[in-house]
């Protein structure tokens, strides 16, 4: 584990644990059956019941209840990160567990009727749109899918084996194959979100698989014109206290938002009788696993932390780590039927503190 004050703290995976409401069904089904965990949000604490009796307490960095509001979740888990993209750092944001826990709810929810209820991908451009100027300032972004170790891209289904690229010089990472699409207000973005979500169930469909079993990948890309005569950020702690008086030429400072509604997390049986393949439930678990390591690395502080592993990874590489501030949010469901499941989503956020 990492310090628990970390508000300058970059490299550091930040966890959050976010609990869903019961559903009708599990309202009905489970009445008699309390929850399997209990939350202590002030304590930032959680509890995963062993039995009647007895649980075990596990801290995160933001235990988020069933009343969380989306706009508290995007304050805790994305708000930091998108601030640091903004000054010219590349950052993540991840959604981990089971599948129907939560993960789109978190990230993707457009909340076109509802306001309220837009997820962390639409909050977030909202506060890049409201932070650059349109004169100096770009945004473009990217939107993905990765299936079977392919990259698939969610806004020209065409273009269905995108390639990674590395740039030797500086560790950058990019896939020049995807399409890349200025973004100048909300609604563009929202409707290149809905784009996406249809080319996505389409691509499945034809692929007889579900978007459970991939993972959607939202690159934000920002690149921000500053004049020579603005604060420049020098150190990592935030502090703009470096004023440039000297007329300078202008810098140019690029960041990169990634937002990853990873593949359900839950264990899937591998003798295909669930109407997926061996390959589908290999691939799957390899990047997870690998997912898994990497983050455990950057916990630990290593120096090693092994990226190559898996397209997932190699995609993220240059986004997590370093200067990188990468949010994890682990959702959760209450159901004591999925006990299991959700104690291996609940050490997976362990081991990446
Ligand atoms: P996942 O993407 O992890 O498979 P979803 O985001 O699709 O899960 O959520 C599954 C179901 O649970 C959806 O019907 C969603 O609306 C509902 N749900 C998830 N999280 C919440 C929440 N925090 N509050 C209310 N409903 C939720
Ligand atoms: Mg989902």
């Amino acid at each position: 584990g990492g310090a628990k004050d970390d508000a300058g703290v970059l490299g550091r995976v930040r966890v959050a644990v976010r609990l869903r409401p019961r559903n009708a069904e599990e309202s009905m089904a489970d009445a008699d059956f309390a929850d399997c965990v209990e939350l202590q949000p002030e304590l930032k604490r959680l509890k995963l019941r062993k039995n009647n009796w007895d649980s075990d307490t596990y801290e995160f960095d933001e235990v988020l209840t069933e009343f969380a509001s989306q706009k508290r979740v995007y304050e805790v888990v994305a708000k930091p990160v998108v601030e640091s993209v903004l000054s010219g750092y590349n950052g993540t944001v991840m959604a981990y567990g089971q599948t129907g826990t939560g993960k789109t709810f978190t990230l993707g929810r457009l909340g076109e009727e509802d306001t309220a209820a837009r997820g962390i991908m639409v909050r977030s451009m909202e506060d890049i749109l409201e932070h650059i100027s349109p004169e100096t300032d770009s945004v473009s972004v990217s939107y993905l899918q990765l299936y079977m170790e392919t990259i698939q891209d969610l806004l020209d289904p065409a273009n269905d084996n995108i390639s990674i690229v590395e740039d030797p010089k500086n560790g950058d990472v990019s896939v020049p194959g995807a399409t890349l699409v200025d973004i100048r207000d909300q609604q563009s973005f929202v409707e290149l979100l809905r784009i996406g979500e249809n080319h996505r169930f389409a691509a499945n469909t034809k692929l007889n698989t579900e978007s459970s079993r991939s993972h959607a990948i939202l690159m934000v890309h920002i690149k921000r014109t500053v004049m020579g005569s603005e604060p420049v950020h020098s150190n990592d702690n935030g502090n703009a206290s470096h004023l440039v008086k000297s007329l300078r030429p202008p810098l140019v400072r690029k960041g990169k938002l990634v937002v990853v509604d990873l593949a359900g997390s839950e264990r899937i049986d591998k003798s295909g009788s669930e109407g997926h393949t061996l390959q589908e439930a290999k691939s799957i678990n390899l990047s997870l696993s690998s997912l898994g390591k990497c983050i455990n690395a950057l916990a630990e502080n290593s120096s090693h932390v092994p990226v190559r592993d898996s397209k997932l990874t190699r995609l993220l590489q240059d986004s997590f780590g370093g200067t990188a501030r990468t949010s994890l949010i682990v959702t959760i469901g209450p159901s004591p039927r999925h006990r299991g499941e959700t104690t291996s989503t609940i050490m997976f956020g362990q081991r990446a503190m």
